[in-house]
């Protein structure tokens, strides 16, 4: 058989390798506390399974339109997607092919950095190391635009460091993006609906002069605890969805019928969930932060969205990944290395935060006893 060659650029996620590790290790009678992947873990919504069941027994069971029914996609422009992924796979094949050039998050969400190699675009990483708090720096950005840039992918709360950028830094980038007319903007904003200390989404959506080149990238997965029911949306510009309903009917045909109305009832109904959700992982927040700055040879920025923590581990003699493995055989405690999201992340590891406070505390009590 002969592969095509572009097969070697594809990348990978690799927390689903360390979760089949941790599986493994379990599997072999050992106790493992769960704080690499990044998922809610609260059950969905009651209202939302209960609508969805209707939905089946309502006899929604067929194909629908390929970009969602559309009591889902009010108002125009949206589509529903079989996740959040796939809005990322679409944009980036839109734009991506030699001599283009695709600016991204490093560390990201590794799926940012694969796609663009994966279309033979050059990736062109805008280093979040650099600033103190990973935030998005405007002018650093603007100045790694050139001609050849035709997509900028932006990230905010951030995956993996955690980081908030606040609206003034958006509003500047927002700004100086309109002396680059050529470049599209695709805001990947899935935790939009997880952000600390009662601050606002500075999200994309704020400026109606940059909508002719704006991808939005949103989804249930983490506003709901959905991640398995793989249900997402996006909103893209009008000169694009022809592209894009041409991308879903070839690929996927539809989102699942009944699921869509589970999708309804979540943004129509109540916020409990997420309100509790927000709740906790407050509380834990504060407890990763502190448990982890108290670990000798460990420095931890304080998290403003999603629920990861982005420690520097370097101080304690191991770089990110010596770091994980020993958290993982020596401490029962499953953590992503820093460089699955960037290669030059190797003094880091993420932490999810998605887990109960005993296990939180746990977690923090077996690393400390082998670092120490
Ligand atoms: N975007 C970011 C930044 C993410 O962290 C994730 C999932 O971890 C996604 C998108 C994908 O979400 P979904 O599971 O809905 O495909």
């Amino acid at each position: 058989m002969k592969l095509a060659k572009n097969l070697e650029r594809l990348g990978t996620e690799s927390a689903f390798k360390i979760l089949a590790d941790a599986k493994k290790l379990e599997s072999e009678g050992r106790k493992i506390i769960h704080l690499s992947l990044g998922q809610p873990d609260f059950k969905s919504p009651d209202h939302v399974v209960k609508a969805t069941k209707k939905a089946l027994d309502d006899g929604h069971h067929g194909y629908v339109l390929p970009n969602g029914i559309i009591e889902c996609r009010e108002p125009e422009r949206v589509i529903i997607m079989p996740g959040g992924k796939p809005t990322m796979y679409y944009a980036i094949t839109l734009f991506g092919e030699q001599g283009a050039e695709i600016i991204y998050p490093d560390p990201g969400f590794p799926i940012y950095e694969s796609m663009i190699n994966y279309t033979g675009a050059k990736a062109v990483p805008i280093n979040m190391l650099e600033s103190n708090d990973f935030s998005i720096n405007p002018e650093k950005i603007l100045s790694l635009i050139n001609n050849n840039t035709r997509l900028l992918i932006l990230n905010n709360p951030n995956n993996p460091t955690g980081a908030f950028t606040d609206k003034n830094q958006i509003d500047q980038l927002a700004e100086g993006l309109k002396k680059f007319p050529h470049v599209a903007i695709l805001s990947d904003e899935i935790y939009s609906r997880q952000i600390f200390d009662e601050k606002k989404m500075p999200t994309f959506f704020n400026y109606p002069e940059l909508y002719d080149r704006l991808i939005v990238l949103d989804g249930w997965s983490k506003a709901y605890s959905m991640t398995g029911w793989r249900l997402g949306w996006s909103v893209w510009p009008e000169s694009l969805i022809e592209h894009v309903i041409k991308f879903c009917v070839n690929n996927h045909s539809c989102v699942n019928a009944a699921i869509q109305y589970g999708a309804i009832a979540a943004l129509d109904g109540p916020d409990d969930t997420i309100n509790l959700m927000m709740e906790k992982f407050t509380k834990r927040r504060k407890l990763i932060y502190e448990g982890l700055n108290d670990i000798k040879g460990i420095e931890c920025v304080m998290p403003g969205g999603g629920f990861y923590a982005f420690p520097k581990v370097i101080g304690t003699g191991m770089n990110g990944k010596e770091f994980a493995k020993k958290c993982l055989h020596d401490a029962g405690v499953a953590i992503v290395p820093g460089t699955a999201f960037g290669k030059k992340a190797t003094d880091y590891v993420r932490f999810s935060f998605a887990a109960s406070q005993d296990n939180i505390s746990k977690a923090l009590e077996n690393i400390k006893k082998i670092i120490e």
